[in-house]
């Protein structure tokens, strides 16, 4: 292992512990945009993300005599009975003047910005430069999903890239996202549903993030739950190559099940000592995952199989929640998670009812900078659901104070029933949880039905 790699390992333990910190003192709040990285399932069912694709220029080393590395990756999936999940951009090719960083180095391929799948190599890549490869893996059955057009940054993000460009504001990431949304309706009649930040950059100029911009998409946040290390420059090729397999095969022999709902990452191009290891290491996984009986999908599947992080789908909670989904209810956490144990707060009940439709008042409040009640700033993840909650009266707020964190009184519910169900809940406990409401109200609208 040579010394940068040894770094950027140990960086990125450092990081990651840092992150996992972050995220237990961080709050989590219900959201229309749910970040997928694993689901709850009792299957064998996984999914594979390729990013920065698709990718014309050959596997390197190539031995596949000049096939595009996007074909490559196709063709053996296929081989599997897999399908593949790949995370395309549009076109690199406006993100000059740039310059190469050192090889190597994350910038190997751009300083300021990325450039798939080479250095003034952008012409090779992209939806825009190889429909043909978009015809070929939607005629394979994989799926389409959103890396943004430019892979230029959402935002400025510190260290390893703290030198790249980055979009100015949540109006042009938006305008990205829509340009390759576009790209895809307008060629193959093909929507998309969910996409991932380039590098994970979430922050936004102006207060916002990328939940906000996929909100406005209609999109869920793709993440993943398991490197399938294809990014990772090593000593030899063959070193990258054992690396993609072999924690995998290490992982299935303790834990068979350990892949279940997960979702791999992997990459369609290039790493930064511009080889491509997954083309060799691709059918080494499949091979392990299928003989432990494992089905690969896409990551649309694995939703549509199981919806959330901690309930199984066919679960009295897990159901009674996918329907509310269905019906436009903000029923998870930004996490994916259902959290059902928790007690149902009033800022939790106005988002879980109205969330969904309030995305651009929250947008427009954000902006506005005045607070909407006076304990709930402009920046709450559920000031505009608490203010339309309260024009409807399903909520009231009292003396200016929403009270967002109260538990909801038995009280509050039969009223927040009856204005926005049209009926009343009955005997009512003095306290619910968010498991408790599920099934109530997915009682009483199926009693409507
Ligand atoms: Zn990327």
């Amino acid at each position: 292992m040579s010394l940068v790699t040894k770094g950027i390992g140990l960086a990125k333990k450092a990081k990651h512990r840092f992150q996992d910190q972050i995220r237990a003192r961080t709050p989590v709040y219900l959201s229309p945009v749910r970040r997928i990285e694993q689901v709850a399932t009792e299957e064998r069912i996984c999914a594979m993300t390729f990013d920065d694709g698709p990718c014309r220029l050959p596997a390197s080393p190539d031995h596949f005599r000049g096939k595009p590395l996007t074909l490559v990756l196709a063709e053996t999936l296929e081989r599997y009975g897999a399908k593949g999940t790949f995370d395309v951009v549009g076109d690199t090719s406006r993100n000059y003047p740039d310059r190469a960083g050192k090889h190597g180095s994350a910038s190997w391929g751009g300083v300021s910005y990325d450039h798939y799948p080479d250095f003034r190599k952008d012409d090779q890549g992209g939806v825009v430069h190889c429909p043909e490869l978009v015809t070929r893996l939607l005629a394979g059955g994989h799926e389409i999903t959103s890396h943004t057009y430019s892979h230029i940054l959402f935002g400025w993000k510190p260290l390893v890239y703290g030198r790249r460009k980055y979009l100015s504001g949540l109006d042009p990431v938006v305008q990205d996202l829509k340009k390759l949304h576009g790209a895809m309706e307008k060629g193959w009649g093909y929507p998309i549903r969910l996409s991932r930040p380039p590098h994970y950059v979430d922050g936004i100029k102006g207060g916002f993030s990328s939940y906000d911009a996929y909100a406005l998409m209609g999109y869920q946040y793709m993440a993943a739950s398991f490197d399938g290390a294809g990014w990772l420059p090593l000593a030899s090729y063959e070193a990258e190559v054992e690396a993609t397999w072999k924690p995998m095969e290490k992982i299935l022999l303790e834990n068979p099940d350990f892949f279940r709902g997960q979702i791999i990452f992997q990459k369609d191009g290039y790493n930064m000592a511009r080889r491509s290891p997954i083309a060799d290491g691709l059918g080494k996984q499949l091979q392990l995952l299928t003989d432990h009986g494992y089905k690969v999908v896409t990551v649309s599947e694995l939703l549509d199989r199981s919806p959330f992080r901690d309930a199984l789908p066919h679960s009295d909670v897990g159901a009674a929640a996918r329907r509310l989904l269905g019906h436009g209810w903000c029923v998870a956490f930004q996490d994916n998670t259902l959290r059902p144990d928790t007690v149902l707060t009033r800022g939790a009940l106005a988002m879980l009812a109205y969330g969904c439709e309030t995305i651009r008042q929250r947008i427009r409040l954000v902006r506005s900078g005045k607070a909407p009640f006076r304990d709930m700033a402009p920046r709450h993840p559920y000031a505009a659901a608490a203010v339309l909650a309260d024009e409807t009266g399903a909520l009231k707020a009292e003396n200016g104070n929403f009270r967002p964190d109260a538990p909801v009184t038995a009280e509050e519910l039969r009223r927040f029933l009856e204005v926005r169900l049209g009926r009343s809940g009955g005997d009512l406990p003095r306290q619910i949880t968010h498991g408790q409401f599920f099934l109530l109200a997915d009682a009483l609208m199926g009693a409507g039905r």
